[in-house]
């Protein structure tokens, strides 16, 4: 619909492709990614849209219950090779109920970590870190100062346990919280982040160089590994957080650019935690 009566354009799913695809291009994703529109059709209305990390049964049944018009989220939803959506798997149950409820999908993962105002670039302004830079420059078309994770320094120098509690005062509550490997007393300023999973830049040499690297997912041997080469030649303190929650500071910004450039369309955060941990027991502080 045109809306010719008030001279108003009624938004559509098309208007919500174009504008996400401004701020974060597929071409910027990393190859193996699968970005963009997972379902839905161009010219339904737009009125509510659902920003959320996953899209699990959980934000599904938010966005159903919102009467959301789309769902955008950070993870997609079909990133690797599917044979069924048949409805007695996970991701068929979810894709009908979404088709159902004429609620589009649409997935801003790699895309979205790397521009300025991107997931680690938000974590890395919510620490306050100065002169930030990417770890790894994002390769053209991406802008200038895009890539992915990020390097900068603290405002001032803090010991490793006090830059955990900084950490842990941005993130939202998980089971997990803060974990971290190296001396509380250590003195940190060179900051290295990855939000999300980080394991495949703990040999970088911009992390290799800072004081501490703050990322999600950190398994068993390569952080050991990590650790123990910082003991023998330097290197930096590791501090692991909830992959959902380094993720989830970036939506909130996400929301507020859309809204500015779609007036009209409302658009909602989720405030579920769909980290996949529920409660922990037995954990040491
Ligand atoms: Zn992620």
């Amino acid at each position: 619909m045109s809306g010719a009566a008030t001279g108003q354009h009624e938004a559509t799913l098309a208007d919500l492709r174009r504008v996400t695809e401004a701020f974060w291009p597929a071409a910027t994703a990393e190859s193996w990614d699968r970005v963009g529109l997972v379902t839905g059709r161009d010219d339904r209305p737009l009125r509510r849209v659902l920003l959320a990390v996953d899209a699990v049964a959980a934000t599904v049944d938010e966005a159903i219950a919102l009467g959301a018009d789309a769902l955008i989220t950070h993870h997609p939803l079909l990133l690797r090779g599917v044979h069924t959506i048949a409805e007695d798997t996970g991701k068929g149950a979810l894709l009908a109920r979404l088709i159902r409820a004429d609620c589009a999908l649409i997935a801003a993962h790699t895309n979205a970590d790397a521009p300025a105002g991107g997931v680690s670039d938000e974590i890395a302004r919510r620490l306050g870190l100065h002169g930030t830079e990417p770890l790894v420059q994002g390769a053209p078309p991406a802008a200038h100062g895009a890539g992915l994770g990020r390097t900068g320094t603290l405002p001032e120098p803090l010991t490793l346990r006090a830059f955990a509690e900084l950490v842990d005062g941005i993130m939202p509550r998980t089971v997990t919280g803060v974990r971290v490997a190296g001396d509380p007393e250590r003195i940190v300023s060179r900051v290295a982040l990855l939000g999300g999973a980080g394991d495949s830049l703990l040999d970088h040499p911009a992390v290799r160089s800072a004081d501490v690297y703050l990322t999600s997912d950190l398994r068993h041997h390569p952080a050991q590994d990590a650790i123990e080469l910082a003991r023998a030649a330097g290197g930096p303190a590791l501090v692991d957080v909830a992959h959902w929650a380094s993720e989830s500071l970036w939506l909130e910004g996400a929301a507020e650019r859309l809204a500015e450039q779609l007036p009209g369309v409302e658009f909602t955060v989720s405030e579920l935690r769909t980290d996949p941990w529920d409660f922990a027991v037995g954990g040491e502080r």
